[in-house]
C-alpha cells in the first residue's frame, strides 16, 4: 500500500477487497503509534521550551516544569494526572529506552506496550533498563523486526519482568515490597445504578480473597444454589465485609444523598447524587431514603438562592458557600478531562488580581489542577454561563462548561432548594 496519510485518513474507497480493508486497518494502526511516538518527542520538546521560559522568568529550579503536564493533558483531553504519566513515559522512551522509541516510530510498537516496558523497568538501574530495551526492541540480524511486536501484552509484560528478574532480583523485590504500602479500596461508578468496587491489594492478599469468595461459590452451587457463580461470589463479598449475613454487629454506613427539594417531594425525575458514586435516578434515592434512617441536613434552605447569589469579602470561601461549589461541581474537578475529586474551592479569577468569592468565580479543583493554574502564564476567568474558562501559556484556551448535574432546566439553579441527606443506612434494612 502506497496510499498517503491523507488518504488513508479518508478511507478506504468502496469496492476494495477484504485484505485492502484488513491492510487499511494495520496502515492506520502503524500511523497511530507513529503518532504516539511524535506525540511523544514533541511533549520533551514543549517541556524543555516551557522550562527555559520559566528560568529566563526567574521562577526557582525546583519549580521548573509546572504546568506542562497538564498542557500535555488538555492537549490530548486526559486527566492530568494521566498528562504527568504520559511526559513522563515520553522523557523515558526518548532519552533512556531508544530501541522501544524507534519500535514505536516504526509503526510497530504502541504507547501501551511502551509503557509496559517502562513500567517493569523502572525499579532498575538505567543500564539494565539499556539492556532490556535493547534485548527485546532492538532489530534481528537481518533487520527484521523483534519477537516483541508480536507478543501479547501479558506476555510482554512477563519477558520483561523475567529480564528484569534475571538483571537484579533485588530491585525487583524491594519494589515489591515497597508497592504493598499502595493498598487500597476503591469505588467507581458502572452502568445502571451499579459500582465497581477494586481493590489494589498485595498479590498473596488478592488471590486469597478470590479464592475464599470461589469456594464459597463452589460450595453454594454444591448444595443446589441457583445463582451463578458471579452473584454468589458478589453476594459472599458483601454478607462477609458488611457482616449482613448476621455474624457480626450490623455495621452503619454512612451515605450522603444530595436531591432538590422538589425531586424529594414530589415524582420530580430531577437525578440526585450520591456522594461518591454520582447521579442516580431520584426514584432510587426515594426508595432509600424511605428504608433507611436518615439524618437531614438542609444545605440550601432559601428557595430565593440568597446562598447562591452571596459573596463574601475573605478570601476563603465560607464553608457553606465551599460546600455548595463542591455539590454544585458534583465532586469533580472542574478541569477538562479529570474526574479526580475535588480538594480544594479555588477561584477562578485570582483574588489578588480583583476575583470575587462567589459562586460564579469559584470552581472546585483537583490538588493537581489546583497547582497547575498556579504556574507561570495560566489565567482562569468565569464565563457568563457559569463556565469556567482556562488559558493555558501557549494561548490555548479550553472551556469548563457548567456541570450539568444541577442544570437549571427548571427549577432555575438559583432558585433551586437543594437538600443534602446524610443517611445512615442500616445496612440490614437496605438490603
Ligand atoms: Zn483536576
Amino acid at each position: 500500500m502506497n496510499e498517503t496519510i491523507d488518504q488513508l485518513l479518508a478511507g478506504p474507497p468502496l469496492g476494495v477487497s477484504e485484505k485492502e480493508l484488513v491492510d487499511w486497518i494495520a496502515r492506520l494502526e502503524e500511523i497511530k503509534c507513529t503518532a504516539e511516538a511524535v506525540q511523544a518527542e514533541a511533549a520533551v520538546r514543549l517541556d524543555e521550551a516551557a522550562r527555559a521560559r520559566q528560568a529566563a522568568a526567574g521562577v526557582p529550579a525546583r519549580k521548573l516544569g509546572e504546568g506542562v503536564a497538564s498542557q500535555i493533558a488538555l492537549a490530548r483531553r486526559v486527566s492530568p494526572a494521566k498528562g504527568a504519566k504520559l511526559l513522563g513515559l515520553a522523557k523515558i522512551l526518548v532519552t533512556e529506552m531508544p530501541h522501544t522509541f524507534a519500535l514505536m516510530k516504526a509503526g510497530l510498537f504502541s504507547q501501551w506496550q511502551a509503557t509496559i516496558l517502562a513500567r517493569e523497568t523502572a525499579c532498575l538501574s538505567l543500564e539494565d533498563r539499556r539492556v532490556i530495551d535493547y534485548q527485546l526492541c532492538s532489530p534481528g540480524p537481518d533487520g527484521e523486526p523483534p519477537a516483541v511486536v508480536t507478543m501479547g501484552l501479558r506476555q510482554l509484560e512477563n519477558a520483561a519482568k523475567k529480564l528484569a528478574i534475571t538483571l537484579d532480583q533485588e530491585s525487583v523485590v524491594a519494589r515489591a515490597a515497597n508497592a504493598e504500602k499502595d493498598r487500597r479500596i476503591s469505588v467507581r461508578p458502572a452502568p445502571d445504578t451499579m459500582t465497581w468496587l477494586g481493590a489494589l491489594l498485595p498479590v498473596k492478599d488478592g488471590v486469597a480473597v478470590f479464592a475464599a469468595l470461589d469456594q464459597a461459590a463452589k460450595a453454594a452451587q454444591a448444595a443446589g444454589d441457583e445463582r451463578t457463580r458471579g452473584q454468589v461470589m458478589a453476594d459472599t463479598l458483601v454478607d462477609r465485609v458488611t457482616g449482613r449475613d448476621g455474624v457480626d454487629a450490623k455495621p452503619r454506613i454512612e451515605v450522603k444523598i444530595v436531591m432538590t427539594a422538589d425531586a424529594l417531594a414530589n415524582d420530580s425525575d430531577q437525578p440526585a447524587v450520591v456522594e461518591g458514586y454520582g447521579p442516580v435516578p431520584a426514584t432510587w434515592a426515594r426508595e432509600a431514603l424511605t428504608d433507611a434512617e436518615v439524618f437531614i441536613r438542609r444545605l440550601f434552605t432559601d428557595p430565593a438562592g440568597q446562598l447562591v447569589a452571596m459573596e463574601s469579602r475573605s478570601r476563603k470561601a465560607p464553608d457553606g458557600l465551599a460546600e455548595f461549589i463542591a455539590i454544585r461541581d458534583g465532586g469533580i474537578c472542574r478541569t477538562n478531562g479529570c474526574d479526580a475529586p475535588i480538594r480544594n474551592v479555588d477561584h477562578a479569577r485570582r483574588h489578588a488580581d480583583g476575583g470575587t468569592t462567589s459562586a460564579q468565580n469559584l470552581q472546585g479543583l483537583c490538588e493537581r489542577c489546583n497547582q497547575a493554574k498556579e504556574a507561570l502564564g495560566w489565567q482562569a476567568r468565569p464565563g457568563p454561563d457559569g463556565s469556567i474558562i482556562t488559558i493555558t501559556p501557549t494561548g490555548h484556551t479550553y472551556v469548563s462548561p457548567p456541570p450539568d448535574t444541577w442544570r437549571p432546566d427548571p427549577p432555575p439553579l438559583s432558585q433551586a432548594e437543594f437538600v443534602l441527606r446524610d443517611v445512615l443506612l442500616d445496612y440490614d434494612v437496605a438490603a
